[in-house]
């Protein structure tokens, strides 16, 4: 089928996700054909290098044949078991005690899902069933971070802190509540990590105050702001948080979505950061984008109050497809993958993305640069010294993607005037200085 009759009908029938829909109507689809390594080429031909790895999901990077294997193996073998009841998989079972030996702390049970969205939702679900098995039920509060995102899910999108996510859908988030972003280049008491971090404490407290400490159920963190523009939280922040959390006995859930499975160096930036959140949230990266799947992994504490409190009755939490086989055959591929060497070759290419683009500093558009490992932002300004945001009418974001699509990269650029980063891990050095030199292009393009 030809491209053009490809877009005649997607403009027809395909609603696309977060897409302005008479925007897209006018605009077309553009349609990827295949992909190899961090390369993917589209429908005429065109290659780029992807620099966001789909939607920060496709860590391992593309044409991984094992992969491909190890999912037809699966669906010969047992292409589905329910998850339901006493029933399970082999693959699941393996893959949740893989995943459990890896986490941090006593991160010991795992529910799968389908995605991030379900996961994130899945864990709302679990905390009020926590609180009302202890014997707290008025514990129905949740504080989430301006700027975050926790997925699109009719419950989860109130975690979410962008305006699109709820400007037109009228649906009550009177339960959910945001404390400011600790976002060292935008933050109105200055980039001092421990001042960041003094100020988060204190709007924290304060917001528990405000709600009334035997009302709040649970904070919800991205260890890095991804969808929110790639903001990067000073080191120890979240420990400090967490740290809070406990001591005021709220639940403490990190969303690992975007930064789980060597997004940011190690398996889990929890890791890193050296923290054990009663909740985690992964997906993305756990299968590699190659089939859907997402994972909640619950503190042995977590558990055994739901299971204690549940007694011999059913936790009526559940989907058709948690624990899929085929996913989970694919997660375990994939693990042997980022353990194999894509870990670190990830890190590797993670300083070299970093040092590239700090080296983008001098262009008279870059304000600021950050990141960890192979997950950055360049934010965009016309005024450095005063940090004056562009103006998203003269320089709305899909003008830049398509000027770096153009030119052969594949970035997203946000609407807050921020360029997102998040290449396969698989990156090699070639392909590194591809995404700084197209970059640097593509800024000149839009002075
Ligand atoms: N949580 C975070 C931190 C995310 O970045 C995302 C998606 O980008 C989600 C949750 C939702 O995941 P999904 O799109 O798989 O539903």
């Amino acid at each position: 089928m030809l491209a053009n009759s490809l877009i005649e009908l997607d403009r027809a029938h395909l609603i696309h996700p977060v897409a302005s829909y008479r925007g897209h109507e006018r605009q077309g689809v553009r349609v990827l054909k295949s992909a190899r390594g961090a390369t993917v080429t589209d429908a005429s031909g065109h290659q780029l290098v992807d620099g966001f790895a789909g939607l920060w999901c496709v860590n391992a990077g593309y044409g991984h044949e094992s992969i491909v294997e190890a999912a037809a193996r699966q669906m010969r073998e047992l292409p589905y078991a329910t998850g339901y009841f006493d029933l399970g998989s082999e693959a699941a079972i393996r893959l949740a005690a893989e995943l459990a030996d890896r986490a941090p702390g006593d991160l010991n049970r795992l529910y799968f899902t389908l995605g991030g969205s379900d996961a994130v939702d899945s864990t709302i679900r679990f905390v009020h069933y926590y609180w009302h098995a202890k014997g707290q039920p008025k514990r129905d509060q949740f504080i989430s971070i301006q700027q975050g995102y926790h997925g699109s899910s009719t419950v989860g999108a109130g975690l979410t802190a962008l305006p699109a996510f709820h400007a037109g859908f009228g649906l009550p988030f009177d339960w959910q509540h945001k404390i400011p972003s600790p976002y060292p280049y935008r933050n109105p008491v200055g980039e001092d990590a421990a001042t960041i971090i003094d100020a988060s404490l204190s709007t924290l407290k304060a917001k528990i105050e405000e709600i009334g400490p035997d009302r709040v159920a649970a904070f919800y963190a991205e260890p890095i702001q991804g969808s929110g523009g790639v903001i990067v939280p000073p080191k120890g922040w979240i420990k400090a948080i967490r740290d809070l959390c406990h001591h005021c006995g709220i639940l403490f859930i990190a969303d690992e979505v975007i930064t789980g499975f060597g997004r940011t160096g190690p398996l889990f930036a929890c890791a890193d950061e050296d923290i054990v959140p009663d909740m985690m949230t992964v997906a993305k990266g756990l299968t590699s984008g190659y089939v859907p799947m997402g994972a909640v992994f619950m503190s042995d504490g977590v558990y055994d109050v739901i299971a204690d409190g549940a007694g011999e009755a059913a936790v009526g939490h559940g989907y058709t497809y948690s624990a899929h086989p085929v996913s989970a055959a694919v997660a375990l591929e994939v693990l042997k993958l980022y353990e194999g060497g894509l870990l670190e070759n990830g890190h590797k290419a993670g300083v070299r993305l970093m040092a590239g683009l700090e080296s983008l500093r001098d262009h008279p558009l870059v304000g600021d640069v950050r990141g960890r490992g192979m997950l950055a932002g360049v934010e965009l300004v016309t005024d450095k010294a005063k940090k004056t945001p562009l103006p998203a009418a003269a320089m709305p974001a899909r003008r830049i993607f398509d000027r770096a699509w153009d030119n052969g990269l594949v970035i997203r650029a946000f609407p807050q005037g921020v360029l997102g980063y998040a290449p396969p891990l698989c990156c090699t050095d070639a392909e590194i200085d591809a995404i700084i030199e197209r970059t640097r292009k593509t800024l000149d393009q839009t002075l």
